[in-house]
């Protein structure tokens, strides 16, 4: 397992900043017992100044308070407050290039009544891109994405990532990067933990919202690409259809974008290096960075 902490890391905690290894929290809660919370994952870069950067706190924390009202949680912290503590953290941890992990957790309670309060904890450490920096060998996973008419699909709710969880771990143990999961009417939905785009012919496509969690790098795709005069298409579309494909990525705040070798052991028509995407990868990386694209191809050079 990965270090997440040692004995010198703290953390945020309902207003305090605690050492990680001495916070406690209470083996009764509702979202221990039932995956009855809701958390979010940010990104902190060191940008080309020397600045530490959180990239989107507000989205970030706003849709952390969407997720919460959708579950009924009580919430009562502002953005401005939680992006203060963040930095903070940060600053606490002496991080700069850091993932960040904000969740919002119900106290005991072992009954489906609702709460009257909430516990928030943000914890952070360092993290490399989550699906490494290989291009993926992707799987369709036998796991649909949950039913959005069970569930509030657009919330970043805890319970959501036993599904994720399953359909990663049956992508690895066939020998696969990662999965690429159905909706519930066959369409392609999205990767356990991160959104999808293909292109063909010049023009990017990616599942319309309704039955995904609509990321927040996902928008950052379609400012990136309207910057580049790229245009991008929101539409249903299945398997057959994404293997006719040019080339393909993933997109997520801890998987960044990431390129696809293949899609269940058929590779793409094109080389990534010469795709769209990876002209959207290096635009990500340089505005993360607060850096010129010029800057970071002689990075990656
Ligand atoms: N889909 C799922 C299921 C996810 O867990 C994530 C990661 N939060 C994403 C998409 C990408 O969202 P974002 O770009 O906001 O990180």
């Amino acid at each position: 397992m990965a270090a997440y902490y040692n004995n010198d890391t703290m953390l945020y905690l309902d207003g305090a900043y605690v050492k990680a290894s001495e916070a406690k929290i209470d083996l009764y809660s509702q979202t221990m017992h039932y995956g009855y919370g809701v958390f979010e994952g940010i990104r902190a870069y060191r940008t080309e100044n020397g600045e530490t950067k959180i990239f989107k706190p507000v989205e970030h924390y706003v849709r952390l308070e969407r997720s919460a009202r959708f579950l009924n949680l009580p919430y009562t912290y502002t953005v401005e407050e939680l992006i203060e503590a963040t930095y903070k953290v940060l600053e606490l941890n002496n991080l700069q290039d850091a993932y960040i992990r904000p969740l919002v957790y119900a106290p005991a309670n072992m009954s489906f009544v609702p709460n009257t309060e909430s516990h928030i904890t943000i914890q952070v450490w360092a993290m490399q891109p989550f699906l490494g920096e290989k291009l993926l060998r992707v799987m369709t996973s036998s796991y649909q994405r949950p039913n959005p008419k069970g569930f509030h699909i657009e919330a970043k709710a805890s319970g959501h990532y036993v599904n994720s969880i399953l359909a990663s771990q049956e992508a690895k143990a066939n020998g696969f990067d990662e999965a690429l999961l159905n909706d519930m009417d066959g369409n392609i939905a999205e990767g356990p933990g991160a959104n999808i785009f293909y292109e063909k012919f010049g023009r990017l496509y990616t599942p319309s919202t309704g039955n995904i969690l609509p990321g927040i790098t996902r928008a950052t795709v379609f400012e990136l690409a309207a910057q580049m005069g790229v245009e991008v298409v929101e539409k249903q579309f299945t398997t057959a259809e994404l293997q006719t494909a040019d080339a393909a990525f993933f997109c997520g705040t801890a998987a960044e974008v990431i390129g696809w070798e293949s899609l269940d052991n058929t590779a793409f028509a094109n080389n990534w290096n010469d795709s769209i995407g990876k002209q959207i990868q290096l635009a990500y990386k340089a505005l993360v960075t607060e850096s010129s694209i010029k800057e970071t191809l002689k990075e990656l050079a």
